[in-house]
């Protein structure tokens, strides 16, 4: 029989972190290390590859490759294969960016000889006792014992239920901070087995924007979240990137002043990504809150495999700019699955097929119609609705009668209800209509 590598759709993986201290240290640096040297010796080996034969080594290649190195044997084997695993998604990432025609990007590199890789283990590489986790090495080794505080694979969900979760992986991260090793924080993530939804429920349906993000609601609620703070964090930031890869390129690589500048980007680009990591979550949690207490049962979301996005903008000639003031809309949708999950909402994907050229209202189909500034004005009915609300009304219509062209909304509209972000609280919280 197959064994598919798929996993549930309602199966919830979460990751817990546990600080180690750096007692640990000598225990743990020369694993670390090794782990690197399959990385350099991955880079190495990818490149001469490259050079001689016009072609990527795959991935079985590597590691059969170094199979017989001395770093390989410091690890266990699943740990091993892991940094190779690593490397080649890196280059992977690498290649499409090249096919997409992104001449700019770096293949991954060398990382420095005292570099501290993160080192895996995955299902067999470890084992559990009690509040013990042993993590084996290769077969020769002894096995490290971590001790853990009590309760560390407890998870408590939002309605106050505790689950026992199955650790499926763990990680061992160094903090470096100005070069100097802070920490070392162990990642444990945990498998918290299938989630049970609810089948019976209304249904929300949500369209992502770049500075709205709006929502409609089978019982007819309508919700907009203003994200202009989070939208022009995201363009900073790449306006940031910008200015120092100008910056750079003026430099000599691999020079002090270019080094200098390496770390002035890396130390900007950690700050801002906290804060957008930040707004992302509480905009994520809003969501998921707001489903469960309107007994949600599925939350429908725009099918991000679509092409729709240089579509429907009708931004057409402005192509490049648009990707660069988009939002990271995969990762938004992953975090609104998991959230809705801890809940017991189910998360669907559905198309967005003709959603922003559609009055919600009658189902008369006309892109005209969608206005400048983000308006729907209805040329049959007469409907004028802020333009991301009326797509996300048409995407729930979508998603209970298969099509929302040629019908009409089966339920009345409510007040549109207005989030905006709020700085002192750090949370999105509710306004007066007018506001917005
Ligand atoms: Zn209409």
């Amino acid at each position: 029989m197959a064994w598919s590598g798929k996993p549930h759709p309602h199966r919830l993986l979460l990751t817990k972190q546990f600080p180690l201290g750096l007692e640990l240290l000598p225990l743990f640096q020369p694993l670390m290390q090794a782990a690197n040297r399959i990385w350099n010796s991955c880079v190495w080996h990818s490149r001469k590859t490259f050079e001689q034969e016009d072609r990527w080594p795959t991935e079985g290649e590597l590691k059969a490759k170094f199979k017989a190195f001395a770093a390989w044997k410091e690890l266990h084997s699943q740990s091993a294969q892991a940094a190779v695993e690593e490397y080649f998604e890196a280059v992977s990432a690498y290649r499409k960016h090249r096919e997409n025609g992104r001449a700019e990007m770096n293949p991954p590199g060398f990382k420095p000889k005292g570099h501290l890789r993160t080192v895996a283990w995955k299902r067999q590489g470890f084992g559990v006792d009690g509040n013990t986790l042993v993590l084996k090495l290769s077969r020769k080794k002894e096995p490290i014992k971590v001790a853990l505080p009590g309760g560390w694979n407890v998870v408590t969900l939002p309605d106050g239920t505790e689950v026992k979760g199955v650790p499926v992986e763990v990680k061992v991260k160094a903090v470096v901070r100005r070069r100097r090793v802070e920490n070392l924080v162990l990642h444990v993530t945990l498998d918290l087995g299938v989630m049970l939804v609810d089948l019976t429920g209304a249904v929300s349906a949500y369209d992502y924007n770049s500075a709205m993000f709006a929502r409609a609601m089978s019982e007819g609620h309508l919700d907009l979240f203003v994200c202009r703070e989070l939208l022009s964090l995201v363009q900073y930031r790449n306006k940031a990137i910008a200015e120092f890869q100008e910056k750079m390129s003026r430099l000599k690589e691999g020079s002090r002043r270019w080094r200098r500048c390496l770390s002035a980007k890396a130390c900007v680009l950690k700050r801002l990504d906290r804060c957008i990591r930040q707004m992302e979550h509480a905009l994520t949690k809003s969501f998921a809150e707001l489903d469960e207490a309107e007994g949600v049962a599925f939350a429908v979301v725009g099918d991000l495999n679509g092409l729709r996005r240089s579509a429907r903008t009708g931004m057409k000639g402005k192509k490049a700019s648009q990707k660069i003031n988009q939002m990271a809309y995969a990762r938004l949708h992953t975090e609104q699955c998991y959230k809705n999950l801890m809940r017991g909402v189910q998360t669907d994907p559905w198309t967005e097929k003709n959603t922003s050229s559609t009055c919600c209202l009658c189902g008369a189909r006309n892109p005209a119609w969608r206005r400048h500034r983000g308006l729907w004005v209805c040329g049959k009915c007469g409907l004028v609705l802020q333009a991301d609300l009326n797509g996300a009304a048409n995407l729930l219509k979508q998603y209970l009668f298969g099509s929302c062209t040629g019908r009409e909304l089966p339920f009345a509209f409510r007040e549109v209800r207005v989030w905006r972000w709020d700085g002192r609280r750090n949370r999105f919280v509710q306004v007066s209509s007018r506001a917005a």
